[in-house]
C-alpha cells in the first residue's frame, strides 16, 4: 500500500507548484528534436520513471526522454534548442542514476537525458606515476571499481554508495570517509568533458578552460553535462580492516575524530554516526564485527542512551598485516572510546566500499528502500558543531530510529583544486552531519514523512535563529533568494558562469536556481 499510495501524495504536491512552461512551445520544440539525426533516440513514450528518484516525494513528468548514443547526440540536442532561443520553452535535465532527493534530475514538461545510455563508452585505464582512468559522465562509480581493480588501481575518493554516476557525484562534491585527506571526489579530478548550455563540447582542467571545470565541479549541473571524466587512481589495496567504538561524550568523540584526521600517517577512512535510544546495539553488530573483549561487550548496555560510534579503516594487503595491526594498535592507543565497545571486523577492499549496497538489497526486500527519503545533510563549521550536537541530539531529535545520522570532520585545507561551485562552511574544518531518515509510514506519526519534514525544519530554523553559519550539502532551496544566500559571496561568481555557459537556463531546472534566460 505504502509504494502505491505515496507517489499519489506526492503528486499532490507536484500540482501545488506554479509551473510558467507554455505546453504548446514545449511541445513543438519536442517535435522538431525529432527530426534530429542521432546514433541514439529519443522517446516520447514510457517515461514515468524519468519522474522519479531516491528521494519519492516530488514527480515531474517530462515530455520526453534523449537516450545519447554519444556526445554528438546531446550536442546536438542542446544546440538545437538553444538555436530556436528562450520561445523553445524546453528545460533539460541530465539524469544520472537518478537518486537525487527533491527533484533535481528531473525536467517538468521538459527533456529529460539519461546518461547512463552513454554508459557503453569504453573505459580507458592509465598506469603510470599518476594514473587515471577516463570514464563516461554517466558511469556508476561501481563500474569503475571493478574496472580499475584489473589493473590494481582504484579511485581515492568515494561515496558510502557506489550506485551512482559519475556526472551525478561530480555536481555535487562526492564526500565520504576519504575526504579528510584526498578531498571529495571534485578534488580527484584531471579533466572534465562538458556540453555547455549552447550545445558546444568543450574540455576542461585546471589548465584548459579551468572557469569551466572549477564551475563545472560541484556546478549542480548549472553550467554543462559532464559526458567524460579523468579520475585520479591510487594503487588499490585487497584488504581492509574496519573498527568500530562507542562514546558516549560528544566532546571526547569529536576530539578524536578531529585528532585522526589531524595526523599525516592515519586511517584512510574516518566517519562516525550518532545512536540514539537505540536497544541492543552491540548485538546487531556482532552479525559483521567481533568485539575485541567479548565478556566486557557482553556487558555493555546501550538502552535509552545518545552515543557516538566512531568509524575507521585502515586498508592493507595480506603481506602488510603484521604492520597494519601494530599500526592500528598504536593509533586506538591515543583513542579514548569506550574499552568494552571495541569491535572489528577484516573485510575486501570491495566489500568494504560496497557496503551500502548490501544494506540496500535487504531494505528492498523487506518494501523499505522505495519509500520516500526527507533526508537533510548539512556542512557545519567546526566551532559550532557543539552548539548544533547540543540542540538536535536529545532535544529536536528523540531517537535515531529514522534512519541513520551520519557525522564526520573534513579539512578542506588540503583541497588541490581551486574555487569550486561546491559551497563550505568559512572554516577549513567541518563537518558533514546527514540525516539519512525514511518516511516507512503513511499515517501521522513519527515515521510519516510529514513528521520528518517538520523535524528537518526544526533543525534547519534552529541552525539559522542560532547564527551557526552552515551549509547544505545537496542543497534545496525553493527561492533564488535563498539560493543566493546559500552561495553567499560566491552567488555573483555563479551568476556569470550562468550567463557565460548557459545563458538561456536550459540546464538542470530540478534544483530551481535560474527559471529564466539571464
Ligand atoms: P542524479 O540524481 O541523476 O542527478 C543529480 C544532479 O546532477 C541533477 O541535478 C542532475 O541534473 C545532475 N547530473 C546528473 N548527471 C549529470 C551529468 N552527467 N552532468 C551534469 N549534471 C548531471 N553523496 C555523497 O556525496 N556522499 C555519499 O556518501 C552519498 N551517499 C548516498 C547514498 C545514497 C543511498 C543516495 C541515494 C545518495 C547518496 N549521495 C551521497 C548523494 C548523491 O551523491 C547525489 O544524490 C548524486 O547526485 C546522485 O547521483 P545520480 O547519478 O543518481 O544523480
Amino acid at each position: 500500500a505504502l509504494l502505491v499510495c505515496m507517489p499519489q501524495k506526492a503528486n499532490l504536491w507536484c500540482c501545488n507548484t506554479t509551473v510558467t512552461t507554455p505546453i504548446t512551445q514545449a511541445h513543438e520544440t519536442i517535435s522538431s528534436l525529432q527530426t534530429l539525426v542521432l546514433d541514439g533516440y529519443l522517446s516520447k513514450e514510457d517515461n514515468e520513471h524519468a519522474a522519479k528518484d531516491f528521494g519519492n516525494i516530488y514527480h515531474f513528468p517530462p515530455l520526453a526522454v534523449l537516450y545519447p548514443k554519444t556526445v554528438y547526440d546531446i550536442s546536438r540536442t542542446i544546440k538545437h534548442i538553444y538555436e530556436m532561443g528562450s520561445g523553445s520553452e524546453l528545460k533539460v535535465a541530465a539524469r544520472g542514476h537518478g537518486h537525487s532527493l527533491q527533484g533535481q534530475a528531473q525536467s517538468h514538461q521538459g527533456l529529460v537525458i539519461n546518461m547512463e545510455s552513454l554508459q557503453g563508452t569504453e573505459m580507458k585505464v592509465h598506469s603510470g606515476e599518476f594514473p587515471y582512468v577516463d570514464v563516461s559522465g554517466g558511469e556508476l562509480w561501481i563500474n569503475i571499481l571493478h574496472e580499475t581493480l584489473k589493473y590494481g588501481l582504484a579511485p581515492k575518493s568515494w561515496t558510502d554508495y557506489l550506485y551512482l554516476t559519475v556526472g551525478g557525484t561530480l555536481s555535487n562534491a562526492g564526500i565520504s570517509g576519504q575526504a579528510f585527506r584526498h578531498g571529495p571526489q571534485i578534488n580527484n579530478i584531471y579533466q572534465l568533458q562538458v556540453v555547455t548550455g549552447k550545445g558546444e563540447v568543450l574540455t576542461c582542467s585546471e589548465n584548459q578552460n579551468s572557469d569551466l571545470f572549477r564551475g563545472v565541479l560541484g556546478g549542480l549541473g548549472q553550467f554543462g553535462i559532464i559526458t567524460r571524466a579523468r579520475i585520479s587512481l591510487e594503487p588499490a589495496p585487497m584488504m581492509v580492516k574496519w573498527i568500530r567504538v562507542l562514546y558516549s561524550e560528544f566532546s571526547t568523540f569529536t576530539r578524536d575524530q578531529e585528532y585522526l584526521i589531524s595526523l599525516e600517517n592515519t586511517f584512510d577512512y574516518v566517519e562516525g554516526f550518532v545512536i540514539i535510544n537505540r536497544t541492543g546495539l552491540l548485538n546487531n553488530w556482532r552479525s559483521s564485527f567481533n568485539p575485541k573483549d567479548p565478556f566486557q561487550a557482553s556487558q555493555f548496555n546501550s538502552d535509552g542512551k545518545t552515543l557516538y560510534c566512531l568509524e575507521m579503516t585502515k586498508y592493507f594487503n595480506p603481506d602488510e598485516t603484521e604492520a597494519m595491526n601494530q599500526d592500528v594498535e598504536n593509533m586506538l592507543l591515543a583513542l579514548s572510546y569506550i574499552p568494552s565497545t571495541l569491535f572489528q571486523s577484516e573485510v575486501s577492499y570491495v566489500e568494504f566500499l560496497d557496503r551500502v549496497h548490501i544494506s540496500s538489497m535487504k531494505l528492498r526486500e523487506k518494501g523499505l528502500w522505495e519509500v520516500p527519503h526527507p533526508w537533510l545533510n548539512l556542512l557545519i563549521p567546526r566551532s559550532k558543531v557543539h552548539h548544533f550536537a547540543r540542540e538536535v541530539f536529545g532535544k529536536i531529535l528523540s531517537d535515531t530510529s529514522n534512519g541513520p545520522i551520519l557525522i564526520y570532520p573534513v579539512n578542506q585545507s588540503r583541497w588541490i583544486i581551486g574555487e569550486t561551485s561546491f559551497v563550505t562552511p568559512e572554516e577549513d574544518v567541518f563537518y558533514l552531519v546527514a540525516f539519512l531518515s525514511s518516511a516507512i509510514s503513511l499515517s501521522k506519526g513519527k515515521h510519516s514523512l510529514e513528521n520528518i519534514l517538520t523535524q528537518n525544519k526544526r533543525i534547519l530554523d534552529f541552525c539559522n535563529n542560532a547564527q551557526l553559519e552552515i551549509k547544505q550539502y545537496l542543497p534545496f532551496y525553493s527561492s533564488q533568494e535563498e539560493w543566493k544566500a546559500h552561495f553567499g559571496r560566491r552567488w555573483e561568481l555563479f551568476v556569470q558562469r550562468k550567463s557565460r555557459y548557459d545563458p538561456l537556463a536550459l540546464l538542470a531546472p530540478g534544483h530551481k536556481i535560474f527559471q529564466k534566460t539571464l
